[in-house]
């Protein structure tokens, strides 16, 4: 057992069972040169399971090294997947939840695409507060509909009176999840009415894939549908849904605020016993399957062929710098222009433009996040190019 209280629920003890040494601080972070990339600040990874909540957290994480500016490059925008999936969701709260003419508070906005969205579908007035806003990222069409406030959410902002809050892929980057919840629900203490919606990744998939590449030390806190239910209920919330999407990599939750601690009452909310099997799962397995992607690329290279990776967002730089590789990789391309041409943390690598692969000729493509798989199946073929394609 560790000594590392469980940040979720309270209680006093959880239990490592997966560790990495030195890994980069930021992997979304993109440095201008490569000696900035390599010789980028490093962390370790610790991770623990608490058998009370499911939850799971990086014990080693330090908060003194998260450096979140606009230089944070986190948007998935340039994909017609993610686009396709975001446009649905912000038609969700719009049609589903009755978003319409509302105050839209979206904590942790990014660039602000989806809150853009959101006030775009439903004729809603956005405030977005985030340290990686980028003014000039902001289309003309929404201007009127939306502010920003180039900052980490605090009590201050309280007083924007939200009529809905939305929170998506920002909850995995805090590690006092506890605090941060009682704290928004104290915010909305007089308001019972106003709508909750917070997206973060889902792990029991993680950890039944043993997708280490998952694990990354931007990511300290690791929520399964039951521990974001049953932090949520514990802080006086009722939930409204609790569903996943994005094939099965994301968690939505909607709700409100409520009295008091809340019961459970969803069918995904029954999970203590499968994450606790899941974890043992990924503590026997996650080893063999580094020491297999190992194998492989090593292999692949040994033969003369050469490697390239799409997508060189978080999941890249985990990959690498897990598996210990580096110059076995040719090339890292990536659709997001405002990566092309910096470089990676860890690795150093170059960001290429996907087209760049016509001169590199790559053999074998591993493919970060599989959803991507036909789309950049068929990407290469318009470029002329039938690589082997590895989804991670
Ligand atoms: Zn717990």
């Amino acid at each position: 057992m560790s000594a590392f209280a469980c940040p979720n629920c309270g209680a006093a003890r959880t239990r490592e069972f997966f560790a990495v040494d030195g890994v980069p601080v930021h992997s979304v972070l993109l440095m201008p040169t490569r000696e900035e990339a390599t010789g980028f600040p490093r962390g370790d990874v610790r991770l623990v399971h608490c058998a009370s909540c499911g939850f799971v957290a990086n014990a080693a994480f330090d908060v003194t090294n998260n450096a979140y500016s606009t230089r944070y490059e986190e948007t998935q925008g340039f994909s017609p997947t993610f686009n396709a999936f975001a446009d649905r969701l912000a038609k969700r709260l719009v049609d589903e939840y009755g978003v319409r003419g509302r105050r839209v508070l979206e904590i942790g906005c990014g660039k602000g695409e989806f809150l853009e969205r959101v006030c775009r579908f439903g004729d809603n007035q956005g405030i977005g507060v985030d340290p990686a806003y980028r003014p000039e990222r902001t289309p003309d069409d929404v201007r009127d509909k939306v502010t920003y406030m180039q900052e980490l959410y605090a009590d201050r902002h309280a007083d924007l009176r939200p009529d809905v809050v939305v929170c998506r892929h920002t909850l995995e980057h805090i590690a006092p999840t506890r605090e941060f919840l009682r704290r928004l629900r104290g915010h909305l203490e007089a308001r019972p009415d106003v709508l909750v919606f917070f997206e973060l990744p889902e792990t029991l998939r993680v950890l039944r894939e043993c997708a280490f590449w998952d694990v990354y030390y931007e990511h300290c806190s690791y929520f399964t549908p039951g521990s974001l239910a049953r932090l949520f209920r514990a802080e006086g919330f009722e939930l409204l849904e609790l569903s996943l999407d994005f094939g099965d990599q994301y968690i939505l939750i909607m709700a409100r605020s409520a009295d008091g601690p809340t019961r459970p009452s969803l069918p995904l909310e029954d999970d203590l016993d499968e994450t606790a099997r899941l974890v043992a799962h990924f503590e026997r397995e996650a080893p063999r399957q580094l020491e297999a992607w190992r194998a492989r690329v090593r292999g692949w290279v040994a033969a003369g062929r050469k490697v390239a990776i799409w997508g060189s967002g978080s999941k890249a730089v985990a990959f690498l710098t897990t598996l210990g590789l580096g110059d076995e990789i040719a090339a890292m391309v990536d659709v997001n222009p405002h990566k092309q041409g910096k470089f990676m943390p860890g690795t150093g690598h170059e960001v290429l433009a996907p087209e760049r692969l016509v001169d590199v000729r790559p053999d074998d493509v591993i493919v970060m996040n599989a959803i991507y798989t036909e789309e950049i199946r068929a990407h290469l073929q318009r470029m002329g190019l039938q690589p082997d394609l590895h989804p991670a």
